[in-house]
């Protein structure tokens, strides 16, 4: 395994830990100010997520570049399937466009729920799998590959179809483009004891990301109660021996959606929590 208690180039910010992923949230830093801020860290890389893009795409991920970090990853594209989904795939193929304007290597797909006239999930896996393969060619061709992120099983329904790696690789499979694969999260599967026979069956080329986090014993808000690493119950070495056993050595993003703590918290003593936990806990 990697070790970070004195490297933490592969550490990557992923804005929503400053609580950028959601209108009313966090302390609205603009870009510049969370890529300075990383970058005197030490950080190697950064995660947007497209509300705080808007037209600045190249801008923004040139700002990256000469601040001496890579944008890791663009979080994400509009639901594929489910009720909430757009119609159409236009959306879809805008945040690939970007993607590729930031120079992001990795945009982050998370499904949508189960389609509207169908029951549990595997027929909205086939139908998530078609429509994944047909943005699949658009992302190549710019140089993105799509990263299906497989979410918390209390997730489905509304959210997801895929609950594990595995229903992500089945997927994946299914869409069969080279250029996609799994988003592995913390938050999303430190609970499954098969976790490292799904990534086995992903394969090193189709591990897109890591993210990192923690799953607080007492969790008492679903989607926004993430802990900081270290502080709840995920084993964080033991999931990142599975990851890299598989064969990840990419970059290792900290998403914690904390609506009630850590976004409360003065982002520049966040960022520098979250490097501290980086070294010593995960
Ligand atoms: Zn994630």
């Amino acid at each position: 395994m990697r070790d970070f208690s004195q490297d933490i180039s592969a550490l990557a910010l992923n804005t929503a830990t400053l609580g950028h992923n959601l209108d009313g949230y966090g302390a609205g830093w603009p870009p510049e100010r969370v890529i300075d801020a990383c970058a005197a860290r030490g950080l190697g890389g950064i995660v947007f997520w497209r509300r705080e893009i808007g037209r600045r795409s190249v801008e923004i991920g040139d700002r990256v570049r000469a601040a001496g970090m890579q944008v890791v990853g663009l979080c994400r594209t509009p639901y594929l399937v489910g009720r909430d989904a757009p119609a159409g795939l236009d959306e879809a193929k805008a945040s690939i466009d970007m993607a590729a304007g930031l120079g992001a290597p990795v945009l982050t797909i998370v499904t949508g729920g189960t389609e509207p006239g169908t029951k549990g999930v595997l027929e909205s896996q086939k139908i998530l799998a078609e429509r994944v393969a047909a943005i699949a060619g658009y992302a190549s061709e710019r140089g993105v590959k799509l990263a299906l992120e497989p979410l918390n099983p209390m997730f489905g329904g509304n959210r997801t179809v895929l609950m594990t790696v595995a229903d992500a690789v089945r997927v994946c499979d299914m869409a069969g483009a080279p250029n996609v694969g799994v988003a592995v999260d913390v938050y999303h599967v430190w609970w499954d004891s098969a976790l490292a026979e799904g990534l086995a069956a992903a394969g090193p080329d189709r591990i897109l990301g890591y993210h990192l986090c923690d799953w607080l014993e007492n969790t008492r808000d679903m989607l926004l109660d993430r802990g900081m690493m270290g502080d709840g119950v995920a084993d964080l070495k033991v999931l990142r021996a599975a990851v890299e056993g598989a064969g990840y050595a990419g970059p290792c993003e900290v998403e914690v959606f904390s609506s009630s703590d850590w976004w409360r918290r003065d982002p520049s003593a966040v960022l520098d929590v979250m490097v501290d936990r980086f070294r010593t806990v995960c």
